[in-house]
């Protein structure tokens, strides 16, 4: 009988076909005395032997799909494999000690890790320690007869079932061969769901056991709208989903007629709807989609996808690419917002009890202003080409908003004294995350160019549930009033002030909310860009006094999120 699994529903869309387990294997063996050392030898010899062939096809397909830099690391994999000085030591530990390859050569590599990762401030050689235990794993996998799962070796269509997808993960999985994915963590707003919906790739997270309820090639179904997956399903049910994809397919269609149309709602009042990008490439999403800006480039993925801090002119080199790619639509950069879920591996941070509460985002950019410095240098001159805004992510505070905007004007003014370009009218905000400094929204407005909310923290702060966790995603309530009246207090404080909100949490794009962020009067509207069209198609149905009595409705007279939910449906019928 067809299995099915529940989960969130990540990111819109049907796909179906075989299971392909993205799950680290059982890699324990015991140490053994072994009594012929040049067969032993010759084993691990064989085993090596198979892991450089398997690293010279996955190192061709990162240099394919993802450039010669990204492919950099499979080739210092390479290296490790041929290092006689390395090998010798391993092949003398079995000879003289009698232990089975697996033993001696993981003996040997802790070592070199230990050395290696002990040179603390060598950021160098804490990657070559990485690498050698990439490269342990993968050889010990061959000596077992288990293989390590690789993205970059799919070579057929698949849907990928893993325990979770890490941002980098995501971002190498091939859209020619991956037709969707399902993860047992996870929730709607995490960051290898956002990742889902920019790729277009069907996707359903926080289904808690799809890694143990599912093997390696059966056939699955996974349905990105509803949330749900079917492994192993009927003929029937294969029918009814390719009926299914071609409806989603035909409607799709619909709202791509809608692409050079205005965001305008029935009685003619018009709002801005932008496209949250991760890297540059995104752009030509964003443009297909009919985006009117770039709300939100999330530019961490520029620090995630590297090996070390991006330069200032690889920076400058992408934000340029985006405003130019935006042909002078607003394109608002978000400075680096690194820690909570997003690591960077040249970056060690503190281990800390609560992440997300932590060390991060702006916390970061005013502690380690070299870093800082680079990247606001680098978006100034950037600022030349096109219509480029800046904003902070996680203000919590007006002292945190006045020093970063305070570091912004004095590299501002140090180009402007050394001749370099620079545009005059880079709007400067900040990201509406923290619920303290929502309430301050009236004295942050005086500082400020424009607020976005970040719903996707604000929320996770505002209940303290944390918005990766599905366990409490029952917490994760958009609709509540309480996140409404934050949301309200933002959006009229900016407009007293003159200024404009928007919104680049993933609620901005929620179908059920945009109706309440009309009426509550959002200027700007950023969110994954699939999900543009169709908000453009809803807007083009709703009243925005109507709407206005709505959102006041929600705000002041709901009780939960349901009879929020009750409202907007007797209103938008
Ligand atoms: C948010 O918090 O709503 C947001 C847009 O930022 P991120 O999802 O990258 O944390
Ligand atoms: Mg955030």
């Amino acid at each position: 009988m067809t299995k099915v699994l529940n989960g969130i529903a990540a990111s819109d869309g049907i796909a179906a076909a075989k299971a392909y387990m993205l799950v680290q294997p059982d890699l324990s063996f015991e140490e053994k005395t072994i009594d012929n050392p040049d067969a032993e030898i010759e084993r691990l010899s064989a085993a090596v032997e198979t892991s450089k062939q398997e690293l010279e096809v996955i190192k061709q397909k990162a240099t394919e799909n993802l450039g010669a830099e990204e492919a950099q690391v499979f080739e210092a994999h390479l290296t490790i494999l041929s290092d006689p000085e390395l090998f010798g030591q391993i092949n003398d530990k079995i000879k003289n000690d009698k232990v089975n390859a697996e033993a001696a050569l993981k003996s040997v590599t802790d070592m070199f890790i230990q050395m290696f990762e002990a040179m603390e401030d060598n950021a160098y050689m804490q990657e070559r320690a990485g690498d050698i235990r990439d490269v342990t794993k993968r050889v010990i996998g061959h000596l077992l007869g288990v293989s390590i799962p690789n993205p970059a070796l799919i070579n057929e269509e698949v849907v990928i079932v893993a325990h979770d997808l890490t941002p980098s993960d995501t971002a190498q999985l091939d859209r020619n061969f991956v037709k969707g994915f399902i993860t047992d963590i996870g929730g709607r707003t995490s960051h290898s769901a956002i990742m889902s919906r920019t790729l277009e790739i069907p996707a359903v997270v926080g289904s808690g056991n799809a890694t143990s309820e599912i093997s390696e090639g059966q056939m699955v179904i996974i349905d990105g709208l509803d949330g749900q997956a079917l492994v192993e399903p009927t003929d029937e049910e294969l029918e009814d989903y390719k009926a299914r994809a071609k409806a989603f397919a035909d409607q799709k269609a619909e709202w791509k007629l809608l692409k050079d149309a205005k965001s305008v709602t029935a009685d003619g009042k018009e709002v801005k709807l932008a496209a949250n990008i991760g890297t540059p490439k995104d752009v030509e999403g964003a443009n297909d989609n009919g985006a009117e800006a770039v709300g939100l480039f999330r530019s961490e993925f520029l620090y995630m996808d590297a090996s070390e801090l991006p330069s200032e002119e690889d920076q400058f080199k992408a934000y340029k690419a985006a405003v130019e790619g935006m042909n002078g639509k607003q394109v608002v950069v978000r400075t680096m917002d690194i820690g909570g879920d997003k690591e960077l591996p040249y970056l060690p941070l503190p281990e800390e009890q609560n992440p997300f509460l932590g060390y991060r985002a702006i916390r970061i950019s005013l502690d380690r202003q070299d870093i800082f410095r680079t990247q606001l240098r680098a978006l100034l001159r950037a600022s030349h080409y096109g219509s480029l805004a800046i904003m902070f992510p996680m203000i919590a505070t007006v002292q945190e908003f006045k020093d970063a905007k305070a570091i912004f004007e004095e590299e501002k003014a140090k180009l402007v004294a050394d001749g370099v370009p620079v545009s005059d009218d880079i709007e400067v905000g900040m990201m509406m995350e923290v619920p303290a400094a929502a309430m301050v929204a009236d004295k942050l407005a005086k500082y400020v160019d424009f607020f976005s909310i970040g719903t996707n923290d604000l929320i996770g702060y505002s209940m303290a549930a944390d918005r990766g966790n599905e366990k409490i995603s029952y917490l994760y309530q958009p609709y509540n009033p309480s996140i409404l009246r934050l949301i309200k207090n933002t959006i009229e404080a900016s407009h007293k002030e003159g200024k404009w909100t928007g919104m680049c949490g993933e609620m901005a794009g929620d179908q059920v909310a945009v109706p309440i962020l009309l009426g509550l009067g959002l200027d700007e509207f950023s969110m994954s860009a699939t999900s543009i069209l169709k908000t453009r198609s809803l807007l083009k149905t709703l009243d925005s006094k109507k709407m206005e009595e709505l959102a006041d409705k929600a705000v002041n007279d709901c009780e939960t999120a349901d009879e929020v939910v009750e409202l907007v449906n007797q209103y938008t019928k």
